[in-house]
């Protein structure tokens, strides 16, 4: 979606997910802290398995104390037996045998030694009582022999009993051969169970580390990388904050627009010298742009004409468009001459107004980084802020220096025009002017019948004046008009054309009609513009005197006839 050709502001670009954020963010302590867990861990399981083998490694030992003596007994028991089987073979009726009684004494001990330590395990003692009852019934058979009364049965039944009796301690050994076994089986498990458990926790506890490690690892790589990244934005800022305070200096050493139109020149020269940029500002009416500032190759060129159809300036904020093909890029930016671009347009705002745009372009799809952005931002948000200071500046020095009711200047301001006047030694004609019988009128129509009039006698002030001549309110109702490089009838003849004017311009209006007395007195050498001032004053006070609605000049004949009154002298009231 590369194509897309408007995104607000600044775009962040790739950033980790928040939980990856954090896993890299692991500190180094607490990873250590799961290494030595998982260390612990398995020397816990190790301490335990070792006891546990040990433990049944005792258990081994007790069931081979308890088992093996009496299995030797039992194979003891049964060497005996086999010793007597063969002196039974040898007995015969016909010829009697003494049988050998000390073989059969030491299988008698031989089974009494094995009952002693014989542990009674299931089937045992079944086995123990029908061999002690061949042995009873062997004992009998064989007194038989010894007393030479043995029968054919009883031959038999030696042979016979002593095959049972072999076969009986052949099971009794059996039995302790698979008590044995199982033993050993019980402690075998036991010990894979421990060795299970063993490979388990040390498996864990490697899979925990190589975790540990692994975390270790990139946590440090990543805090490297973002020491890399704090540095060269700490570089960026440092490079950023050089240029605000350079801009702010230079912005203060100026007083004048044009003047900050060149630093803002400069700085985009300097800083962004690889892009096209140029500052549009709107006049005062805030109706046009007009490119007040350009690089050296002219410029971008936009042909937006005002703030209204640029979006950029519409919205308040940076606009940025990755290209000027795209559906959605901005109308001004299509079908250049320089061909598809892209660009970002910032604001240059005064207190919240915006009065401009800085805009730059770059190549198609490549629109400025985030940094010339920056950069740009920063230039129209310190020039907004001087022009603002300019304006608001100009704005209350020109309040100070004009009359707020009729916009005229105010004395101060007439006094300080006609210093440069007077420096500049061009002889000048003040006119002093005074609206006649102006308290009557503002007892019958009002103040703010009195206060249109004032405005009225200004504006036919403005509209026939020289732009060179100075009108001014000197106060209340009266006026002070200077005329510098003109002779005195030249004055005389624009008070007169004023008169006139001023008649026409109450003719049919709202205001209450009124008429005007003007004293003129021409500048001399000797005197001063405050003796120039008085000499008109006292010609209007003639003018005043002769019946008002006239002009008087300074110096010339007092009975020259002056031109009949341009209105006569009436309350009536004005015509709607
Ligand atoms: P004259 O023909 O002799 O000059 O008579 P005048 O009544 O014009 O002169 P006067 O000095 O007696 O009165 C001047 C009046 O001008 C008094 C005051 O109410 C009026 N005036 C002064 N400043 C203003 C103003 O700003 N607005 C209004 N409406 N009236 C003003
Ligand atoms: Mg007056
Ligand atoms: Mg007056």
């Amino acid at each position: 979606m590369e194509e897309a050709g408007v995104s607000r502001g600044l775009s962040s670009g790739g950033r980790p997910t928040a939980r990856r954020a954090r896993l890299l963010a692991l500190p180094h302590r607490q990873v250590a802290l799961a290494a030595a867990g998982s260390i612990g861990a398995l020397l816990v399981v190790s301490v335990l398995a070792v006891s546990q083998a040990t433990l049944a490694s005792r258990d081994l030992q007790s069931a081979q104390s308890r088992l093996a003596p009496v299995d030797a007994r039992v194979t003891i028991a049964q060497s005996t037996y086999a010793a007597m089987m063969q002196d039974a073979r040898a007995l015969t009726i016909k010829t009697p045998v003494t049988p050998n009684v000390q073989d059969f004494t030491n299988a008698q001990d031989a089974w009494t030694a094995y009952k002693r330590v014989a542990v009674r395990l299931p089937g045992e003692s079944k086995l123990q009582a029908a061999f002690d009852k061949k042995q009873t019934v062997l004992t009998a058979t064989l007194a038989t022999f010894v007393a030479g009364t043995a029968t054919e049965t009883d031959l038999a039944n030696v042979t016979s009993d002593f095959a049972k009796g072999s076969a009986t301690l052949t099971e009794i050994a059996r039995l302790y051969d698979v008590a044995a076994q199982q033993a050993y089986r019980a402690v075998q498990l036991h010990t894979d169970a421990v060795r299970h458990d063993v490979l388990v926790a040390s498996g864990a506890s490697l899979a925990l580390l190589c975790v540990g490690f692994v975390l270790v690892f990139r946590s440090t790589r990543s805090r490297e990388r973002a020491n890399v990244t704090n540095a060269a934005e700490r570089a960026r800022e440092l490079r950023r904050g050089e240029l605000e305070t350079e801009l702010q200096r230079g912005l203060e050493l100026v007083s004048t627009e044009e003047a900050c139109y060149r630093i803002v020149q400069k700085a985009l020269r300097r800083n962004i010298p690889t892009v096209a940029a140029e500052l549009l500002v709107a006049d005062s009416s805030r109706a046009h742009f007009q490119q007040v500032c350009r690089d050296e190759a002219g410029g971008p060129g936009c042909p937006v004409i005002s703030p209204n159809e640029c979006p950029a300036a519409r919205r308040g904020q940076t606009e940025t468009f990755a290209s000027s093909t795209a559906i959605s890029a901005c109308p001004y930016l299509q079908e250049r001459p320089s061909g598809d671009c892209s660009a970002v347009c910032v604001p240059v705002s005064i207190a919240g107004k915006t009065i401009g745009v800085l805009h730059a372009t770059a190549p198609d799809r490549e629109p400025p980084d985030r940094e010339t952005a920056a950069d740009i931002e920063l230039i129209a948000r310190k020039v907004g802020e001087r022009l603002g200071l300019l304006r608001a500046f100009s704005r209350s020095e020109s309040q100070a220096h004009t009359d707020p009711l009729t916009g005229l200047c105010n004395r101060r301001s007439l006094e300080s025009q006609v210093r440069d006047v007077v420096h500049e030694d061009l002889p000048y004609v003040v006119a002093y002017g005074d609206l006649d019988h102006f308290k009557d009128r503002n007892d019958v129509y009002g103040h703010d019948a009195g206060d249109r009039a004032l405005r009225l006698f200004a504006r036919v002030l403005r509209d026939n004046l020289r732009p060179n001549d100075i009108p001014a309110r000197y106060g209340g109702e009266e006026f002070v008009i200077v005329f510098p490089n003109c002779p005195v009838g030249e004055a005389e003849k624009v008070v007169e054309r004023i008169q006139e004017r001023l008649g026409v311009a109450l003719y049919g209006g709202t205001v209450p009609p009124f008429t005007a007395s003007f004293g003129l007195a021409a500048s001399d050498p000797v005197l001063t513009f405050s003796e120039t001032l008085e000499a008109a004053d006292a010609s209007l006070l003639q003018a005043k005197i002769r019946g008002r609605d006239r002009i008087v000049v300074a110096g010339a004949d007092t009975n020259a006839v002056q031109p009949a009154p341009a209105m006569t002298e009436t309350l009536s009231p004005a015509t709607p």
